[in-house]
């Protein structure tokens, strides 16, 4: 099952998440070739690893608009877990890189953009460039460079033959303020030798047994909470409504004169068919009030 565990240990702070369920779903539901799975559910279970920070029903969007052929790629994520996202080019397929899928190469070169929707005041936006592609690193400099926060991040999708997603999950680990040298090292050095985050839960490792294993070596450790994780979109019939209401009398009348129209969601691939009555009906509807 998709979770995320918080933990601390020493002056460390940990968050760590198994996303296979929900990143497969979102692979499912855009028809994701092996390469934009990879990319898609790394960002997904980076966004719900940033998202892991905010307030209850605070929640963020990370995109990635990079210069590859995979296009823009867009995930949303609050903090009670609710994810969803998607790429621009789903079918694209590169040669694999040393035996890897290129996701880097994917992406491409541009920029990266964290947006935290906490609805008291107005979004706010963060941007850096986009280094690699590979997301976990270009995300560890976007915290590094934009909002000051020293970070490591990992991130990992395998993807089987058949192009099933078969294990997907993160972490970010960060030293909280005021660690010291000694632990900073330790820290650097636990991540360097850690294995791929995708193979542990390949393995069967839950949250919280990746937290343990990137722990190693470190006492006083206190797991903090564990949060389920799912696909979940916003979308609806109803909101959909309101976006084809806010149309121009014109355009409405020209849809309508088409017989029907259908109003695909970026996000969750879900789409919402309206007939010529109900187009004509949400016009009049409008112009009533
Ligand atoms: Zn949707």
């Amino acid at each position: 099952m998709d979770r995320l565990c918080k933990a601390t240990a020493e002056d460390v702070r940990v968050y760590a998440a198994v996303t296979t369920g929900l990143v497969g779903e979102a692979a499912k539901r855009h028809r994701c070739g092996a390469l934009a799975t990879a990319a898609l559910g790394r960002v997904m279970t980076g966004a719900l690893l940033l998202a892991a920070n905010l307030k209850n029903r605070e929640c963020l969007t990370v995109k990635f608009q990079g210069d590859g052929p995979l296009g823009q790629i867009v995930a949303d994520a609050s903090a009670d877990g609710a994810a969803r996202g998607y790429v621009v080019h789903p079918e694209v397929e590169l040669p694999l890189t040393n035996g890897k899928l290129s996701v880097g190469q994917g992406v491409g070169r541009g920029l990266l953009s964290v947006t935290r929707f906490t609805g008291l005041k107005e979004p706010v936006t963060g941007t850096c460039e986009i280094f690699s592609g590979e997301i976990a690193e270009d995300l560890t400099r976007y915290l590094f460079q934009s909002e000051q926060t020293p970070s490591g991040v990992g991130l990992g999708v395998l993807v089987g033959r058949s192009g099933e997603t078969e294990a997907s999950g993160g972490f970010i680990v960060q030293p909280l303020p005021g660690a010291s040298e000694e632990i900073l090292s330790r820290l650097e050095k636990t991540i360097a030798t850690l294995r791929p985050v995708s193979s542990m839960v390949k393995d069967g490792l839950s949250a919280s047994e990746i937290i343990s294993e990137i722990l190693q070596g470190f006492s006083d450790i206190h797991v903090l909470s564990e949060t389920e994780l799912a696909f979940r979109c916003q979308c609806s019939r109803t909101r959909t409504e309101e976006i084809l209401s806010t149309l121009r009398d014109e355009d409405l009348e020209k849809l309508a004169e088409d017989g029907q129209a259908e109003v695909c969601c970026d996000f969750c691939g879900e789409k919402y068919h309206f007939t010529k009555e109900e187009l004509l009906a949400i016009r009049e509807r409008r112009s009533a009030v």
